[in-house]
């Protein structure tokens, strides 16, 4: 069901409600009204009857007959009656009256009775010893005309008033919604080709201006997110082609006649190295899909930092013997005394990365690496004297395949970087980067320290 339709449904049905409620207790407060009016006029009635009845011996039958038709007889339909109360005897009354007079013969003072739309009053005196019940009956009958005339209405204003109030909010709910209608159709306009195009913010204030407002956030970060996979993308298939490109050249160098040994060999190293540079991209970006879809799930354990970092530095040496990397640590090395949780194997990758960018950045030269606790964080600094990183690369080189001008000549993929800041964020860790061009880097990663348990 539509809005506009379940808005108006709910709105008439709500003021139909109120509207019944409110004329049942106008009805029913007016007809109790009618019969305590009634109720008065009727004890009038017994009072002057009761009157009539004692003086009846002052009158001949002719006055009494004249009297009776000036008092009594003057409400519609009315009838009076006295009859004696004989102990013991059920009272003769020359009218039927509703079994329940009788039951109150014995109330002191007035009393009332209904016999459907005839009301009738009673009331028991004493003359000269002897008990009388007298009984005033009559018919409202302008009082119960007033109140059906009152019903008829009621229920014709009803009946004529809901659908009015349905059409009236079906309209206007239906104007009200107009404007979103029309963000809907603009919205379903936008696809991934126009993916530039925003809703209209008439009044930034109101509802539709705050929901329009926050669709196009919405579709600013998507096309951020569209952008960044388009320009990776980009990227990778540019670094995947780069060393196929040279390896295939270099292949077709080599067969295109015959050639020596040493150019053979020279040619095998070059598709060697190209291979490598090939296999250190696809590693990398298997590496960086990898951690960007075990968000959550990365298996993770307890581990002592300064044991595994030597380890990790043992490694890096097999790969790059020539390093000059010294590593010092800012605490006593006692078991247990710097307890990192995490995955091994990432924060491998990233440390790599680090050391192997300070050697590479610095040409082999001295790098210092200082483990230190610094609550709540185990923290490596990794500084080097290298080539350093221009202001307004520091930021970027954090972005895949972002490669600074001052790095191009030595070899590179632009991923590694990226691929360390995730991981450490995946850590809950902190990375920062200072540099000075021609002066040297540091790169300071901070991973949450567990407490010895
Ligand atoms: P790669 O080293 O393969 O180019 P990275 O993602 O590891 O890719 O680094 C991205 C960029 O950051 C590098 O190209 C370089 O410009 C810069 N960079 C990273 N580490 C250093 C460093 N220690 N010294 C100088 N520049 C660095």
């Amino acid at each position: 069901m539509k809005i506009s339709t379940n808005l108006s449904l709910t709105f008439s049905l709500l003021t139909g409600m109120i509207f019944i409620t409110f004329g049942i207790l106008v009805y029913l407060l007016s007809s109790n009204h009618r019969k305590e009016v009634f109720r008065d006029r009727l004890e009038d009635r017994v009072i002057v009857t009761e009157k009539l009845f004692l003086e009846r011996d002052s009158f001949n039958d002719e006055e009494l007959e004249t009297i009776r038709n000036e008092f009594l007889h003057t409400l519609p339909d009315e009838t009076e009656e006295v009859v004696e109360i004989i102990e013991g005897q059920p009272p003769l009354f020359s009218i039927e009256y509703p079994a329940t007079v009788v039951d109150q013969i014995n109330t002191p003072d007035f009393f009332d009775f209904e016999d459907g739309r005839r009301q009738g009053k009673g009331r028991v005196f004493q003359v000269e010893g002897k008990n009388y019940l007298i009984l005033v009956t009559a018919i409202d009958q302008v009082g119960l005309q007033n109140l059906r005339f009152l019903r008829n209405i009621m229920i014709i204003l009803g009946f004529v008033s809901l659908p009015i109030l349905f059409l009236g909010s079906f309209f206007t709910s239906k104007r009200a919604l107009t404007p979103i209608n029309k963000k809907i159709a603009k919205a379903n306009l936008i696809s991934a080709s126009n993916l530039h195009q925003r809703l209209n913010v008439y009044n930034p204030k109101d509802e539709l201006g705050t929901m329009a407002i926050a669709f196009n956030n919405l579709l600013d970060r998507l096309e951020d997110a569209f952008e960044a996979q388009n320009s990776f993308i980009r990227n990778a298939s540019h670094e995947i082609r780069n060393p196929l490109t040279a390896i295939m050249g270099e292949a077709e160098f080599a067969v295109s006649k015959t050639r020596t040994q040493e150019e053979y060999i020279r040619s095998l190293e070059v598709i060697i190295e190209e291979a490598e540079m090939l296999n250190s991209t696809v590693n990398n970006l298997l590496n960086l899909s990898k951690v960007d879809t075990e968000q959550g799930t990365t298996q993770k354990e307890l581990f002592s930092f300064d044991d595994w970092f030597e380890e990790i530095k043992a490694a890096y040496d097999f790969i790059n013997p020539s390093n000059q990397i010294e590593a010092t640590y800012a605490f006593e090395r006692l078991p247990e005394v710097c307890m990192v949780y995490g995955n091994k194997n990432l924060l491998k990758t990233a440390i790599l990365n680090l050391l192997d960018n300070a050697c590479k950045y610095s040409e082999n030269q001295k790098v210092e690496v200082t483990i230190s606790k610094i609550d709540p964080f185990c923290c490596v600094l990794i500084k080097d004297a290298g080539i350093g990183i221009l202001e307004e690369d520091l930021e970027k080189i954090k972005s895949p395949f972002y490669r600074g001008d001052n790095a191009r000549k030595v070899k590179g993929t632009g991923i590694g970087l990226s691929l360390t800041c995730k991981i450490v964020e995946l850590h809950e860790g902190e990375i920062e980067i200072n540099s000075k061009i021609d002066e040297g880097t540091q790169i300071l990663v901070k991973l949450p320290l567990i407490m010895a348990l």
